[in-house]
């Protein structure tokens, strides 16, 4: 039996899960928060109970040294040479990496190098993937990439209507996200249906803090919401999605401001459903306010909602029809209330929810008998998927 881990680095967080493979059973998962700040918190859960420390983690390569103690300390492992194969999620692969990759210093250095595309991102997870090599040194050890579900998009849908020359020149293209998650669901949507993924035409929203919607036809993504970085697409937590570029000088101008940077921080951190409803990024206190009459919070869901049905409706034109619309993430899995109003303004598709089916937060078809099209909801499942692709890596 090998442990594998699927590892997820933000610039101040890192989040763990550990399987027994190929059973895929969770022996351990946690996260560390605050890397770099005071007061970080480190927690740890496994065979039912859960350790939780405050404590000053100053950087990426203490919070991994914490990690494995704890793992030793709890009994979860006697060695690390038990832990045989670690998947690092990526955010940005850009145009380098189209698959799941084996590490080694060339590939890290890339991916550090790729921090122009994902400046909060990929930095925090090149350092970890180094100071896991030197602790791990044994392990097959591979990044998934974000970005690679997307890398074979047609050009037609990843280019930008920009001077060519941006795009040869500076790789200025949509490069999407979310796309273990996409992939993931996709999958498991064809089947829970009985049917062959690379036979469908599947709609996959991912809609939770960040958000984005997938075209998945014959199991590859032909058209994502999400672009250049995660800006783009729908109206998210705190991000603007979709606007148009000529607003930036527009508002600098009217707020005073001469950096672009921050501006764009401004459309990354207080707009989408905080800046809408003006009370909160959390879909579940934006839902409670809506009913007890808020006005802007209304606003905010309805803007929500109507952009992820007017992405479903693009993607139907995109692919010329869809077998099956899928729902998942913090938004998508847990709250029914998206999902029926989302699919009330596409019932002239023949898209038909069950009202009944649809009150669940697990995985379930959600449509009636006599829907033409199949409604989904599905937990994602990214680290399950990570852990698949260390093993496909290490058998090759
Ligand atoms: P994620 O980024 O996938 O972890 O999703 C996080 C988001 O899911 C939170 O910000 C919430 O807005 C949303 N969420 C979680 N639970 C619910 C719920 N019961 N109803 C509505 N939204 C929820």
């Amino acid at each position: 039996m090998s442990k594998t881990f699927a590892i997820n680095a933000g610039s101040s967080s890192l989040k763990y899960q550990l399987y027994n493979m190929p059973e895929e059973t969770v022996i351990a998962k946690g996260v560390v928060e605050r890397i770099g700040m005071d007061n970080s918190i480190f927690t740890i859960k496994f065979d039912n109970q859960k350790e939780e420390k405050v404590l000053d983690i100053p950087t990426h390569k203490v919070a991994v040294e914490l990690l494995l103690n704890a793992l030793k300390e709890h009994e979860i492992i006697k060695d690390l040479t038990e832990i045989t194969g670690v998947g690092h999620r990526v955010v940005a692969g850009g145009e380098l990496f189209k698959e799941s990759t084996l590490l080694n210093d060339e590939v890290i250095k890339q991916i550090d190098d790729l921090g122009e595309f994902a400046p909060l991102h990929n930095k925090a997870e090149a350092e970890v993937m180094r100071v896991m090599r030197e602790e791990l040194p044994e392990a097959t050890m591979i990044a998934v990439f974000d970005t690679s579900f997307h890398a074979n998009m047609p050009a037609k849908n990843y280019l930008y209507s920009l001077p060519y020359e941006y795009y040869t020149d500076f790789a200025a293209r949509k490069y999407g996200a979310h796309g273990t998650s996409h992939n993931y669901v996709a999958r498991r949507a064809a089947e829970m249906l009985g049917r062959n993924v690379e036979d469908m035409k599947i709609i996959t929203c991912h809609l939770g803090n960040g958000a984005s919607i997938t075209a998945v036809e014959g199991g590859k993504s032909v058209d994502t919401s999400m672009g250049f970085t995660p800006l783009a697409g729908l109206q998210m937590g705190t991000r603007c999605g979709d606007i148009d570029a000529s607003i930036l000088p527009y508002l600098m101008k009217k707020l005073g401001l001469t950096d672009i940077n921050d501006m764009v921080n401004i459309l990354n951190k207080k707009s989408g459903t905080l800046g809408v409803s003006g009370l909160s990024s959390d879909m579940r206190d934006v839902e409670i306010a809506a009913e007890e009459g808020n006005e802007r919070a209304q606003l905010a869901l309805d803007m929500f909602n109507s952009r992820v049905i007017k992405y479903i409706g693009q993607y139907v034109a995109v692919m010329n029809g869809v077998d099956a619309i899928v729902f998942t993430a913090g938004i998508g899995e847990n709250s029914p209330e998206t999902r029926q109003a989302v699919m009330e303004g596409l019932t002239w598709f023949g898209a038909e929810i069950d009202t009944d089916r649809n009150k669940t937060r697990d995985e379930a078809i959600i449509s009636t008998d006599s829907s033409k099209i199949a409604i989904l909801n599905i937990p994602t499942d990214e680290e399950v998927e990570i852990a698949r692709d260390v093993e496909r890596l290490k058998n090759k």
